[in-house]
């Protein structure tokens, strides 16, 4: 559904340092949506931004920092959670006094942690995680319509100003996200369970069977559609990011990965043992937590015809 444009853009310069999948998706979504006068864009390497600028995502594009923050009243950091404090330390003296500084890291305690103390108190610090993705990188994976009907997570600090909460709150609206508050901690748990596992779960499957002797491995390909092509779009997702996700959000996804090895022992006894009832009880319950998925409509999936035009 085309969002409805605003009469004035929230903000005047929206700055994004790193413009990746979800930076390129959000200046799309932004520029969609009137909601900014000038898009700008800093990375690491030239490459990167040359495709931001030849795909219009955004307007002007530097791998100098400094110089790409220094009139934004947004900031949006999209760069791997590992590299968000170093990105903080730089862009710290460079920053407009008033403006706000936000990003859209998978864990949020560390990246607090991490940017919160380079950030000068004469601008307003907004964490925040949309809980929406794909498992393709760089910026000519963006699309505008990533977020439609997703949630964002913002995990406001006890020095955030609501202000800007409001006005992150309004954007990420905008670009069709519903929006809830939490803190750090909280999400990381949640987030551990919903997200970091299932993708731990993923690459280790994925790697069983890459460790398969070559005769089942063809097999594994030919009959992936029986369950295993599902984990392998998830193992495919970016490998910094995910490392950096298990580095930064250790502790919770130790926790959940501990209960779930003995949920999983109790499984691997009852096949052992020819306990159905078991099994078949599991599997019910599970199976009542899917609708719910589906009631709650966070069931779309991704598929690539959509990528450009939706
Ligand atoms: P991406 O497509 O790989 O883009 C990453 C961007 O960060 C690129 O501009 C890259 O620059 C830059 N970058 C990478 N390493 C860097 C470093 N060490 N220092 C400075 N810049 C660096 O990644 P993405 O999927 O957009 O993810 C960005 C953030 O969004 C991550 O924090 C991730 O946790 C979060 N997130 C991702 C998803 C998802 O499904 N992908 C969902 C929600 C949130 P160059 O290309 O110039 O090297």
């Amino acid at each position: 559904m085309p969002l409805k444009k605003l009469e004035t853009p929230i903000f005047d310069t929206v700055a994004f340092v790193g413009i990746g999948l979800i930076g390129a998706s959000m200046a799309l979504a932004i520029r969609r949506a009137g909601l900014a006068k000038t898009l700008k864009a800093t990375s690491r390497r030239q490459e990167t931004l040359d495709t931001a600028l030849s795909l219009n995502i955004v307007d002007e594009a530097s791998t100098d920092m400094g110089r790409i923050v220094k009139d934004a009243d947004l900031v949006m950091i999209c760069v791997p959670v590992g590299a968000c404090g170093k990105v903080a330390e730089t862009i710290a003296p460079h920053l407009k006094p008033g403006a706000i500084i936000s990003d859209v890291g998978s864990v949020k305690a560390s990246v607090v942690k991490d940017m919160g103390k380079h950030l000068p108190d004469n601008v307003a610090f907004v964490p925040g995680h949309p809980i929406a993705g794909t498992e393709n990188s760089g910026p000519e994976s963006g699309f505008p319509g990533l977020f439609n009907g997703r949630w964002c997570i913002l995990t406001p600090t006890d020095k955030t100003p609501q202000s800007a909460v409001d006005s992150m709150r309004l954007l990420w609206r905008a670009i069709g996200s519903n929006v809830e508050c939490m803190s750090p901690e909280h999400h990381d748990r949640v987030l551990a369970i919903t997200s970091h596992l299932p993708h731990l779960i993923a690459y280790s499957i994925v790697g069983t069977a890459a460790d398969l002797g070559t005769d089942i491995q063809e097999e594994v390909i030919q009959y992936s559609a029986s369950g295993f092509r599902d984990f392998t779009r998830i193992a495919a997702s970016d490998p910094v990011m995910w490392r950096d996700v298990f580095l930064t959000n250790r502790d919770a996804v130790l926790d959940v990965l501990q209960r779930y090895t003995e949920d999983l022992t109790a499984l691997q006894r009852a096949i052992r043992r020819g306990e159905g009832d078991t099994l078949e009880a599991c599997f019910t319950r599970t199976r009542s937590i899917r609708r719910s998925i589906i009631d709650a409509k966070q069931d779309e999936t991704w598929r690539p015809s959509e990528q450009r035009d939706n």
